[in-house]
């Protein structure tokens, strides 16, 4: 039995990975559940799976959360706030934490459980692109383990020798034969819009993803291409590698989730429908393979795959990914930041859709942050950033 804490549970990611643990009550627990103010979804997942704890980072929800969970006579124990969210990430009867908070919120939990020792699965990609080495650095030295739920990274995980996967932090991924990774990318719902609509786009067209089921921020950044920016600092952290050893394609299908070339020509791809609980499966059971409840890809009825380059006027945030990354840590914490604010004020109707990215890219040519190397400094470029941001729509 694994006991797991779902870090972010009440999100697409914390819902999917409950809909593999049903499917493997013999194998996992939920010891854990936390979210941010959703009284309704976890009070029912509480019912459902009895862990021993329960938490909301809101105060006022986790009271009301906890007058429900007596009312119905349940054994979970309710806690509230960050402090206590940074402790349960720790706590000793943990096996696995299934990083899925959205955003920087998640990086303190998710550091508090590399600085424990955990196995963490990492869906939150924003807590590597802000921590980077950092976040890398604590893994190895506390003995922790890392696994990639990202579709992208999970299947460039899978496409990787046996040998390499098994300590892959501290291997060189270029003494393994492989010539460069592959990362796909849908291009989102506005592939095709033509680019004087974009600036027109509402949230509800941006979030209506043509393939996958997401949560508003990583479907907001699917169609900007921030995702796959964020997906290319990403796989550079995970697999140890630079920019140019990863090649963005576009392929609209998303049914091919990555792929690995090798130095004899073989490419190696791990394929599926676009569902994100087979990676999410994948790191559960790694290295046996256990059910996920995901359909089987059906090939004949299939679309036919197709593939292109993604084009920089179409995406503007995916090259400033690019451009933060060479500049370095802080710059992709700024760039991050900034974009987390962007997206919530484009969700709000405050700004455009191409604002987005030409907001991103002003902030991250106004700062640019000395260099850091601590959790504290970068938390700092994160609320300064923050403040910028704010500062700039007002
Ligand atoms: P979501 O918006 O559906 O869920 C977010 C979860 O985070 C919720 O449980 C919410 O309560 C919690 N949360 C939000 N703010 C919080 C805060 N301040 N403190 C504590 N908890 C907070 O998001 P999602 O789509 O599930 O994505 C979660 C993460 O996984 C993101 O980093 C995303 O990039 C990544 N990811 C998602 C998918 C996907 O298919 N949804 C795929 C790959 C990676
Ligand atoms: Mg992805």
């Amino acid at each position: 039995m694994k006991n797991l804490a779902i870090l972010g549970s009440t999100g697409s990611i914390g819902q999917s990975t409950l809909e593999v643990v049903r499917q493997n009550p013999d194998k996992l627990k939920v010891y854990a559940l936390a979210a941010n103010t959703n009284i309704s979804v976890i009070s029912e997942q509480i019912k459902e799976f009895e862990p021993e704890y329960a938490l909301l980072v809101d105060h006022d929800a986790a009271l009301a959360l906890e007058k429900k969970i007596k009312a119905l006579s349940l054994k979970t124990k309710v806690l509230a706030g960050n402090d206590s969210l940074n402790q349960l990430a720790a706590d000793n009867a943990i096996d696995t934490i299934v990083a899925a908070i959205v955003g920087a919120a998640g990086l303190p939990s998710t550091m508090a459980a590399a600085e424990a020792g955990k196995q963490i699965l990492l869906a939150n990609k924003e807590a590597l692109v802000m921590s980077g080495q950092i976040f890398i650095d604590t893994v190895k030295q506390n003995n922790a383990s890392l696994l990639p739920v990202d579709s992208e990274h999970n299947a460039i995980f899978q496409s990787l020798p046996a040998a390499y996967q098994q300590n892959y932090l501290n291997e060189q991924i270029h003494d393994f034969g492989v010539h460069s990774i592959i990362l796909t990318g849908s291009g989102g719902p506005f592939l095709n819009t033509p680019l004087e609509e974009l600036a027109s786009k509402t949230p509800a067209q941006a979030c209506k993803h043509p393939n996958w089921s997401m949560g508003q921020k990583i479907s907001v950044d699917s169609a900007t291409m921030m995702n796959k920016g964020l997906e290319l600092i990403e796989a550079c952290w995970l697999f140890g590698v630079k920019p140019d050893f990863v090649e963005v394609l576009l392929h609209p299908q998303s049914v091919i989730h990555s792929m690995v070339r090798y130095l004899d020509g073989s490419i190696m791809a791990q394929m599926g429908a676009p569902d994100m609980k087979t990676p999410i499966a994948h790191c559960l059971g790694f290295p046996q393979r256990i059910k996920s409840g995901s359909e089987h890809y059906d090939f004949i009825n299939g679309p036919q795959f197709s593939f292109n380059r993604p084009d920089y006027q179409r995406y503007p945030n995916l090259k400033l990914a690019g451009e933060a990354f060479a500049q370095g840590q802080e710059a992709t914490t700024v760039l991050n930041a900034a974009n987390e604010v962007h997206v919530d004020a484009f969700l709000q109707n405050k700004i455009k859709f191409t604002d987005i990215a030409e907001l991103n890219a002003k902030l991250l040519a106004s700062y640019s942050p000395n260099k850091v190397t601590t959790l504290d400094c970068i938390m700092e470029i994160d609320h300064e950033t923050r403040r910028l941001a704010q500062q700039g729509l007002n």
